[in-house]
C-alpha cells in the first residue's frame, strides 16, 4: 500500500516518500531535491549543531538539519525589524495580495505539503488536510477582511468640535511565534498571516519533528510573493524558543500549559506581549433526546481525529444515563471499525502518534486508569504491527476520579465515559478540571444546548459538532481560558493580539490653554464656577 501511494504522490508532483525495501515497514526517504532548498532556508551558521528528526509512520530517519544558535535568532530579528519597516509603510491592500496568492499556493501545491506533513506526524492524509483547508481559509479571510480590521476609528473629543481623535492600530514590530508539530502547516500560518498583514515581521520557531513543513511554509510565502526577511524560520528546541523571546516584541505561543507558564513568565518580565494558546481537557455531553444512529459517526470524529493530537480534541464523553448504554455500544462499534494505516492516501481513518514520547504518555495513561479499576471498552493497545507508534483508538470506562487520564490532558486517542444523569451534573463535570479550551453540547433540543454552553467555561463550545465548525469558522475568536490560554486567534482577535493601539489627537482650537490660562486668571472660585457649568451643559446634551 505504501509502495503504491508513493508512486502516485509522485507521479502527481507531490514530495513522494520513497519506499525503502529494506524497512520492514518501508523506509520514506525525503528527495535530496527536495530537502536541501528547504534545509537551505533555516536561519543558522557554521557549528551550530545538527538534529535528526524520524518519520513516525516507521521510526526512521527522515532528514537532518542544522539548528539555530542563540546567535543565529538574534540575527534573524535583526533582519526581521529592517524588512519590517518598509513592509509595514505598505498599503494594507498590498499586503494583504501576498495572502491571497499565499492561499492559491497551498491549495495548488497541496500535495506537496500533505506529504511532508504527514512524513514528519505520522498523521492520516484526511488530518493533513484539515491543515491545507485551514490555511487557504485563514489566508482568504485575512485578506478580504483585513483592511475593516485595520482601519481607524473616529471617537469623539474632550471638547467636541475642537478635539479630533482618531484611534490607530499599529504593528508591534518582530513576533516570534513558537509552535507544537501536532498541526505544523496551520500553527506555523495561522498566527503568522493575520501578524504580517498587520505589518509585522515573523519569526518562526517550529517543534524539530516538523521543521520542514515550516520551511515548506516559508517557501510558499516566498513564492506568494512576501519580501525577504519578514518570515524567517529559526530551528532548534527550548534553548532556540527560549532565546527568541528574548529579541521580539511579542510572542505567539502554541504548545503546553507548563511551557506557556514560562513563556508568559519570560515575557512579562520583558513587558511584552503574549498570546498563549495552550492544553485542554474538553469534554463532550451527549443528551438523552439525540438520535444516537446519527451522532455516533460525528462523536467519533470529534474524539479520534489526528489520533486525539488536537488541542480541541475530546478526552471526556459526558453521557445522559438515560442513553447511556444504548450510545456506549453504539459509539465503542464505530471506535472498533476505525482503520489505522500508515497511508499516504485517504483510505486511512486514524495515522500514528508522532513520536515515543507521545506513545509513552498514552501507554501510561491508559495503564494508570487500568490499575486504579478502569475498564477497557476498546482499544489500549500499542498497535506496533501497523507501525511503531501507531496506538488503538481506545474507550475507557469506570475511570475513578484520581486516574491521570481523568485529570491530565493525554493528547492521544482515548477518551473516558462519565453517566449523568441532568443537565447541571454535565455542567459541573465539564467544569471540574483546570483547563478552559473547547466543549462540545449535542442535543436536539437547541436553545437547551444554548444555556448549557452559557454556563461552560471554556472559550469555545459547539453545539451538535465537534470541532469542525467551531475551528473553521474564522471569523470568530477561538482561545482558552483558565489553564487554556490567554487571548485568542481568528477573526478581529489576532489583529487585536499582533497590533498596539495609538490615540492620536488633533487640537483644532490652538488658543484652548491661552483661554484656559486666561479664566484661571480670573481668580477666587470664578473658573471652577465657568466650567462646572459648561460641564452640566455637556452632561445635559449628553455629549460623552
Ligand atoms: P511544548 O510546550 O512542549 O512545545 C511547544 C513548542 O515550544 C515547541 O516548539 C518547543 O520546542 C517549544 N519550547 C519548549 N520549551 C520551551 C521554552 N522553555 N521556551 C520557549 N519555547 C519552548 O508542547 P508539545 O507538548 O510539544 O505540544 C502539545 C501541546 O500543545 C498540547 O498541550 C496541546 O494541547 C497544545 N496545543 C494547543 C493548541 C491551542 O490552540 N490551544 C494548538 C495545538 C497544540
Amino acid at each position: 500500500m505504501i509502495d503504491d501511494t508513493a508512486a502516485d504522490a509522485a507521479a502527481s508532483g507531490a514530495v513522494g516518500g520513497v519506499l525503502d525495501p529494506e524497512h520492514p515497514q518501508g523506509t520514506f526517504v525525503l528527495e535530496p531535491g527536495v530537502m536541501a532548498p528547504l534545509v537551505a532556508r533555516i536561519a543558522t551558521s557554521e557549528g551550530s549543531g545538527t538534529h535528526r528528526s524520524m518519520c513516525p509512520f516507521t521510526g526512521a530517519p527522515l532528514v537532518t538539519f542544522p539548528v539555530s544558535s542563540a546567535d543565529d535568532v538574534a540575527a534573524s530579528v535583526v533582519r526581521a525589524r529592517v524588512a519590517q519597516r518598509t513592509w509595514a509603510r505598505l498599503p494594507v491592500r498590498d499586503r494583504a495580495g501576498v495572502l491571497q496568492r499565499l492561499g492559491r499556493i497551498v491549495l495548488e501545491r497541496q500535495s506537496e505539503a500533505l506529504d511532508l506533513i504527514q512524513l514528519e506526524t505520522g498523521k492520516s492524509r484526511r488530518a493533513a488536510f484539515e491543515e491545507i483547508a485551514d490555511i487557504a481559509q485563514v489566508a482568504r479571510h485575512y485578506a478580504v477582511r483585513g483592511e475593516r480590521y485595520l482601519a481607524s476609528r473616529r471617537v469623539g473629543g474632550m471638547v467636541p468640535l475642537l478635539a479630533g481623535v482618531q484611534v490607530h492600530r499599529r504593528p508591534v514590530g518582530v513576533v516570534g511565534a513558537i509552535s507544537p508539530w501536532n498541526y505544523p502547516l496551520v500553527l506555523a500560518l495561522s498566527e503568522a498571516l493575520p501578524a504580517l498583514l498587520a505589518g509585522n515581521a515573523v519569526v518562526l520557531k517550529p517543534d524539530p519533528q516538523t521543521t520542514l513543513t515550516a520551511l515548506w511554509a516559508a517557501e510558499a510565502l516566498d513564492d506568494a510573493g512576501l519580501p525577504a526577511g519578514l518570515f524567517q524560520v529559526v530551528a532548534g528546541g527550548p534553548d532556540a524558543g527560549e532565546a527568541l523571546i528574548e529579541h521580539v516584541d511579542h510572542v505567539a505561543f502554541t504548545g503546553s500549559t507548563a511551557t506557556g507558564r514560562k513563556v508568559a513568565a519570560r515575557a512579562g518580565e520583558r513587558l511584552i506581549g503574549a498570546t498563549l494558546e495552550l492544553g485542554g481537557k474538553n469534554a463532550l455531553y451527549v443528551a438523552e433526546d439525540v438520535d444516537v444512529d446519527a451522532v455516533v459517526p460525528g462523536i467519533v470524529r470529534a474524539c479520534f481525529s489526528n489520533a486525539g493530537q488536537l488541542c480541541v480534541s475530546v478526552e471526556r464523553l459526558v453521557v445522559h444515563e438515560a442513553i447511556a448504554d444504548e450510545f456506549v455500544a453504539k459509539f465503542v462499534r464505530a471506535v472498533r471499525n476505525l482503520r489505522l494505516s500508515p497511508a499516504l492516501d485517504y483510505s486511512a481513518d486514524i495515522g500514528s502518534l508522532t513520536s515515543a514520547a507521545q506513545l509513552d504518555k498514552v501507554t501510561a495513561h491508559v495503564d494508570d486508569a487500568l490499575a486504579r479499576g478502569a475498564r477497557v471498552l476498546a482499544g489500549g493497545v500499542h498497535r506496533a504491527d501497523v507501525g511503531p507508534y501507531f496506538y488503538a483508538p481506545t474507550v475507557l470506562d469506570d475511570v475513578p476520579a484520581q486516574a491521570v487520564v481523568a485529570r491530565e490532558e493525554t493528547f492521544g486517542p482515548v477518551v473516558t465515559i462519565t453517566r449523568v444523569d441532568c443537565d447541571e451534573d454535565a455542567v459541573t463535570v465539564i467544569n471540574d478540571t483546570p483547563y478552559g479550551l473547547h466543549a462540545a453540547v449535542w442535543s436536539r433540543d437547541v436553545p437547551r444546548a444554548r444555556r448549557v454552553a452559557a454556563r461552560i467555561e471554556t472559550g469555545s463550545v459547539a453545539i451538535n459538532d465537534g470541532y469542525t465548525m467551531t475551528w473553521g469558522s474564522v471569523s470568530a475568536p477561538i482561545g482558552g481560558w483558565k489553564a487554556s490560554g490567554l487571548g485568542g486567534r481568528h477573526g478581529a482577535a489576532s489583529i487585536t493580539g499582533l497590533t498596539r493601539q495609538q490615540t492620536v489627537v488633533t487640537s483644532r482650537g490652538t488658543r484652548i490653554g491661552a483661554t484656559l490660562d486666561n479664566l484661571y486668571g480670573l481668580g477666587g472660585d470664578t473658573p471652577s464656577r465657568v466650567l462646572t457649568t459648561a460641564l452640566g451643559v455637556m452632561r445635559k446634551l449628553r455629549m460623552s
